[in-house]
């Protein structure tokens, strides 16, 4: 189980196994991604369910096409099964169910003559079942080995730790904490220098300021490319078991715990991690890297003040500037057809991919990452209508990487159409018919909104690269863009956002806004789930008070 963690795989649990990891001090849980289902073995239907939807969901298989089903599941769902000990009729069963889908079984005992080649296979020598399962689904993992004495995966980043397991803190709450990553000219970065510029976290002190300082160089590094190589600091600190972090920029917190400190783990560690990662993901742009750690407050200050915070400006300039009008080329992403064949988004300044990690300047880093990769540039040719952002080039480029399964999408469209979504949207709009504005819920919202359905009722209605008009998966910050849903009035148009959502998006929505329709508060303007949740009438009560925007725009033209 260990094994699997540390290379990244989800590992579903039945039987005595539970007991034995819990006695072996295995940590569990979903975040984990060591996930315990129960002890008989029928509880192994809720990880088949897992399987079956993602068919459904993210492959667009029409529930009773068992043929497409387990084609899917065969191809895209790279699952397996392992069985130890002794077997019986049910596991039997259970166990030709999964080969039915396409998920080969290792079973620990000699089956002899009665091995399947593929499907059902002995491995008695229990140091070679990872291996051999790994193999049956052809999975390579590149495992890296980094020199630091905890155990580095992406199996950790959910970690928690809490107060009374932590060694020391570094917060921006109580310290000087911020993240940047500059780069230099090549004669100006000495490479793999790591520097410790303050007391280590050996010194007594549970709470320490940290500057964290990475200087790049390299021939192909861009100014552009700095903000994407900071982004992953978050995520390679969390990889470290035992380590916990969240925020970026100067809102940093991060949180180590007593087991990582009694394993040795130190300052070090964290400049090796980032070393060995930049260099590992980045090296196609970033030749020398050379990292300062600075837990010294006063030098700590110095630099967030003097050399952050000026460049963390310059970059937002730059970005408020980047509008689908400045730059000459989008870009596709095409990274979630592993698992939704027919999905490609279109990557703008303005709109992101709609799981919101993936912004314009993401895309293009990517492909000068990987020039043959999934984000291949669209040069913007052919605008044959500018309000629905409709180009020549952009349908030839989602009907190439659609395999044929699309042939028109516009870019600022509900209704004409609208871009296509794998299923993993950060966010989900779709038409409220009474006050003719639109509804938008995210997934940490489970409530109902005033359409009658939840995140996951909405979200079965689009996914699986299908166009569905009126209803649009998006990320977050698409919706405080001038360009949201533009060709039918923008973002004016929303009549209700969970509350979470609404105090994520406020600032910004409000500044377009005005900018839009003169209008300030306007997410005051917009109601919630503390507002209504199922009455439309109720909505419009609401809107009609407040005196929307919304209430003066046309009809939509559906
Ligand atoms: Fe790429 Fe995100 Fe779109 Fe998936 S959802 S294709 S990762 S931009
Ligand atoms: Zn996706």
């Amino acid at each position: 189980v260990k094994d699997y963690q540390s290379k990244g795989i989800m590992t579903f649990m039945v039987g005595d196994v539970i007991e034995q990891c819990a006695e072996g001090g295995v940590k569990m849980g979903l975040e984990l991604r060591v996930i315990p289902l129960g002890h008989d073995v029928t509880s192994v239907i809720h990880v088949v369910t897992v399987a079956i939807r993602a068919a459904l969901i993210f492959g667009n298989v029409q529930p009773g096409n068992l043929a497409a089903l387990l084609d899917y599941t065969k191809n895209r769902v790279p699952a397996f099964v392992n069985t130890f000990g002794a077997i019986d009729s049910v596991v039997v069963s259970a166990g030709a169910g999964a080969i039915a889908l396409g998920f080969p079984v290792v079973v620990d005992i000699d089956l002899g003559e009665n091995q399947v080649p593929g499907a059902l296979e002995s491995v008695c020598d229990h140091a070679e079942t990872v291996k051999k399962s790994l193999e049956l689904r052809n999975i390579k993992i590149k495992v890296k080995e980094l020199p630091i004495p905890v155990a580095f995966a992406a199996a950790f980043e959910g970690e928690i730790i809490r107060k009374a397991d932590m060694k020391v803190e570094f917060w921006s709450a109580k310290n000087t904490t911020c993240e940047l990553v500059l780069m230099k000219n090549m004669d100006e970065v000495e490479d793999h220098k790591l520097v410790i510029d303050g007391p280590d976290i050996d010194s007594g002190d549970l709470e320490y300021a940290l500057a964290t300082c990475v200087y790049v160089a390299g021939k192909k590094m861009q100014a552009d490319f700095e903000s994407v190589i900071e982004r992953k600091i978050h995520a390679w600190f969390n990889y470290m078991e035992g380590v916990m972090h969240t925020g970026q920029r100067n809102q940093v917190r991060i949180r180590v715990s007593n087991a990582a400190y009694d394993a040795g783990l130190r300052l070090k560690d964290f400049a090796e991690v980032l070393y060995v990662m930049i260099m590992d993901e980045f090296d196609a742009v970033v030749d020398k890297c050379q990292i300062t750690l600075i837990t010294d407050a006063a030098e700590a200050e110095k630099f967030r003040d003097e050399v952050a915070m000026p460049r963390y400006n310059q970059r937002d300039d730059r970005l408020a500037s980047m509008t689908d009008e400045a730059v000459d080329r989008y870009f596709t992403c095409i990274m979630c057809q592993s698992f939704a064949p027919a999905h490609c988004c279109v990557v703008t300044p303005e709109r992101l991919g709609l799981c919101g990690a993936v912004s314009w300047l993401d895309a293009k880093a990517t492909k000068e990452l990987d020039p043959a990769g999934p984000c291949q540039p669209i040069l913007k040719e052919g605008c044959t209508d500018e309000k629905l952002g409709r180009y020549a080039s952009v349908d030839e480029a989602v009907n190439k990487y659609s395999h044929g399964a699309l042939e028109h999408v516009t870019l600022y469209s509900l209704f004409q159409d609208p871009m296509t979504s794998c299923g993993c949207f950060e966010c989900i709009c779709g038409v409220e018919p009474v006050s003719m504005g639109v509804v938008i819920t995210c997934r940490e919202h489970a409530g109902m909104t005033p359409l009658g359905m939840t995140f996951s009722e909405m979200a079965s209605m689009t996914g699986g690269g299908v166009q569905t008009p009126g209803f649009m998966g998006h990320g977050k910050h698409f919706i405080a863009s001038h360009k949201f849903i533009a060709a039918e009035g923008g973002p004016g148009r929303i009549v209700w956002l969970p509350k979470i959502l609404k105090d994520q998006m406020r600032e910004r929505l409000d500044k377009t806004a005005l900018e839009m329709y003169g209008v300030e508060n306007f997410t005051d303007m917009i109601a919630d789930e503390t507002i209504c949740t199922e009455d439309p009438e109720q909505l419009l009560n609401f809107l009609s008070e407040v005196g929307h925007p919304v209430l003066s725009m046309e009809p939509f033209d559906m």
